[in-house]
């Protein structure tokens, strides 16, 4: 029989299980529609589910004139904590306290007399959040890249990985006076990069799970490809395809932050009975 290994580490991370927890609580409580600033999870079929206990996300908070809405784990904008204020809606906020470490950390920063530089990825909405409490008043860097100014400080997205991290920080270095580091990169995202990597390096095949729209999912894949050139990303157990098991004895699965115990269950149950 094919041997099927997990990382230690799998299910939905702390921030994510949080927010969804305390948002289906309040649905439950409020029985009236709850409103999400985009999915709660970078994940389809949990927020099919979401949907079906009347929690529905939306991509414009200025669509509402009242009711409840909720924030997600990466965090908002700031101007649509101000729209959320100015009229009154009722908030539920469940941004993940690691990426709310990253905003005071660069809004101290930036109090303090530093050029923020944030290490991440520009579209990614935590980093966008970040960005709009700094009134844009901040650079995104995902690689090397000097920039000339007395006092740099950085932050980076929680789910960015250390060597990203580490070229910006390095290429800072010649180009100030002082340079201040924040490592704001979530210990969830680092653990399991580091399972994930140590597992593909056992096995003859490795399952990623999680949404193509999640950016740790995509990164962990990246990752684990780099070393496990039989990788596979999937969002869920129907992708599985029989052919990618040919001689293949031992399966790793890895899964991202937005990804379930129920799916990973469904996918380790499907491999073993393939
Ligand atoms: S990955 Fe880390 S920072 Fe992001 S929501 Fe999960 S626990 Fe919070």
């Amino acid at each position: 029989m094919r041997e099927v290994i997990k990382t230690r580490h799998i299910g939905l991370c702390f921030g994510v299980s949080r927010a969804v927890s305390r948002v289906l609580k309040e649905a439950e409580l409020r029985k009236e529609k709850i409103y999400t600033l985009g999915p709660l999870l970078h994940n389809p079929q949990m927020v099919e589910m979401l949907r079906e206990k009347g929690i529905e996300p939306i991509d414009d908070v200025s669509m509402l004139d009242q009711g409840v809405v909720a924030f997600r784990s990466h965090g908002i904008m700031k101007e649509e904590e101000e729209y959320i204020r100015a009229k009154g809606l009722t908030a539920i906020d469940t941004t993940c306290p690691f990426v709310k470490r990253v905003r005071s950390c660069a809004l101290y920063l930036r109090k303090n007399g530093y050029k923020v530089v944030i290490a991440g990825d520009e579209r990614h909405p935590e980093v966008k959040s970040v960005l709009s409490y700094l009134g844009n008043d901040g650079i995104v860097l995902h690689n090397s890249f000097p920039i000339a100014a007395k006092k740099i400080g950085v932050v980076s997205q929680t789910t960015l990985d250390r060597e990203t991290l580490w070229e910006v920080v390095k290429s800072l270095m010649g180009s100030t006076k002082e340079l201040r580091v924040y490592h704001t990169i979530c210990e969830s995202t680092t653990v399991r990069r580091d399972e994930a990597t140590a597992l593909a390096e056992q096995v003859g095949m490795m399952l990623i799970v999680g949404g193509r729209n999640s950016s740790n999912t995509t990164k962990l894949y990246a990752a684990v490809k780099r070393i496990q050139p039989r990788t596979y990303h999937i969002e869920a157990e129907e992708e599985i395809r029989p052919e990618w098991f040919t001689d293949v004895q031992k399966v790793g699965i890895a899964g991202g932050a937005s990804t379930p115990d129920v799916i990973i269950e469904k996918v380790e149950r499907r491999v073993k009975n393939l």
